[in-house]
């Protein structure tokens, strides 16, 4: 297996050093060892916000295993490494899946995404972890359909729902803090607002469950425990119901023109496994030395890869970022780069923009 070639690159593409694909703890070791290096990068990833598992899967929970730190939450975590790198100045992409890679005829790689960015890169380093984290999708007939045309939004962020919500008749589909958090931002801006979840039971804060509970009483907001079972749209093709099933086995139409889908994120390894690398039970075999995989120019660090001994842990993956940073720079650069020390470079510091001790 090989990548495919590209004829040429788009004209509007970022001309880089080196992209990160994924922004997890490890991509963002990557991106600080990088610029260690003196590499600036681009970083993409398909969560609009950084931090991968740790914030997607446990942002709240004690983490106890990172080096020199007693514990810290995930989101902690992601929020340290984003300002460890912030000195180097990486531009990031979030919000948007790389779809494509593929080898330029002059050996540079092209890497297009979701949102159109186009990348051209001299190397790229994988953090793609266990895969991109993407919505669970709606899966009725009709449901791509409406999100093209606009009805059908999943995991809008709290900031658009005001403005996406206005004189709608709203049902929003989820059970948990964002699915809450979404209904209540519509109350006031929609002209109906529904939240349907397969139980009357939902998650979150006590003061968002309160603050539902009370605006159920005033009759604001409808809830409607049930499994969405069908779309009902008119000739044209616009939303005019969702068709809910009840637990009693009878089904309800609610009147809809705006559906806002929280059925959880989860991780797909999906165009990761569609660019032609070796991968092995869905890894991607690496070198131990410079975490290269067998294509020039392309290098996998943490949970994607795989080697003998692997284990799936946030300091492996720091080691690893470390010594693949080292390789992109002699790949880079033609020679091996120097060893040099944070605490006495005033190579570094000038990089880090420190004082250096003496200046
Ligand atoms: C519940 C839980 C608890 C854990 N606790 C610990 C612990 O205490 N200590 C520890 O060391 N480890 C722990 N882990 C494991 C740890 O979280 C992982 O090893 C770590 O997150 C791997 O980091 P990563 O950067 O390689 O990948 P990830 O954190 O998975 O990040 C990968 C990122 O890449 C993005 N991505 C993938 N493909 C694409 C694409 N094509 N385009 C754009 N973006 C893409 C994804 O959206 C994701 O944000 C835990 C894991 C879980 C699930």
């Amino acid at each position: 297996m090989a990548l495919e070639t590209a004829a040429l690159s788009p004209e509007n593409a970022i001309t880089t050093d080196a992209v990160v694909i994924g922004a997890g703890p490890v991509g963002l070791f990557q991106v600080f060892q990088l610029g260690l290096q003196g590499i600036q990068t681009q970083v993409v990833d398909a969560l609009p916000h950084v931090g991968g598992q740790c914030v997607e899967l446990y942002a709240d929970k004690p983490i106890y295993d990172i080096p020199g730190i007693r514990a810290c939450t995930g989101l902690e975590l992601a929020e340290r490494l984003q300002t460890q790198a912030a000195p180097f100045k990486p531009s990031y992409h979030l919000g948007q899946q790389v779809q494509t890679m593929q080898r330029l005829p002059d050996g540079e790689l092209l890497l297009g995404t979701t949102a159109g960015t186009w990348l051209r890169s001299k190397s790229v380093i994988l953090a793609a972890g266990v895969g991109a984290f993407v919505p669970r999708a709606l899966k009725l007939d009709g449901a791509e359909q409406l999100t093209a045309q606009g009805q059908l939004h999943y995991h809008p962020s709290q900031r658009n729902i005001g403005a996406l919500a206005q004189g709608q008749q709203v049902v929003v589909l989820g059970g948990d803090e964002a699915a809450v958090a979404a209904a209540l931002a519509c109350v006031g801006q929609a002209a109906s607002v529904t939240l349907v979840h397969r139980r009357d039971v939902f998650t979150g804060p006590d003061a968002l469950l309160a603050q539902m509970a009370a605006l159920r009483s005033a009759g604001q907001l409808q809830v409607v425990a049930g499994q969405s079972a069908a779309l009902q749209q008119s000739a044209d093709g616009s939303l005019q119901a969702l068709e809910v099933s009840l637990p009693d086995g009878g089904t309800q139409a609610l009147p809809a023109n705006l559906l806002l889908a929280y059925l959880g994120i989860s991780p797909k390894l999906g165009p990761v496994a569609d660019w032609g690398l070796a991968l092995e039970r869905k890894q991607l075999p690496v070198d131990t030395a410079r975490f290269a995989t067998a294509e020039p120019g392309i290098y996998a660090v943490g949970d994607i890869n795989h080697y003998p001994g692997k284990r799936k842990l946030i300091l492996c993956g720091f080691h690893e970022a470390t010594l693949a940073a080292f390789a992109v720079a002699e790949q880079l650069q033609g020679q091996p780069p120097m060893l040099q020390y944070t605490s006495s470079s005033s190579h570094l510091h000038a990089l880090l923009g420190v004082p250096h001790p003496g200046d």
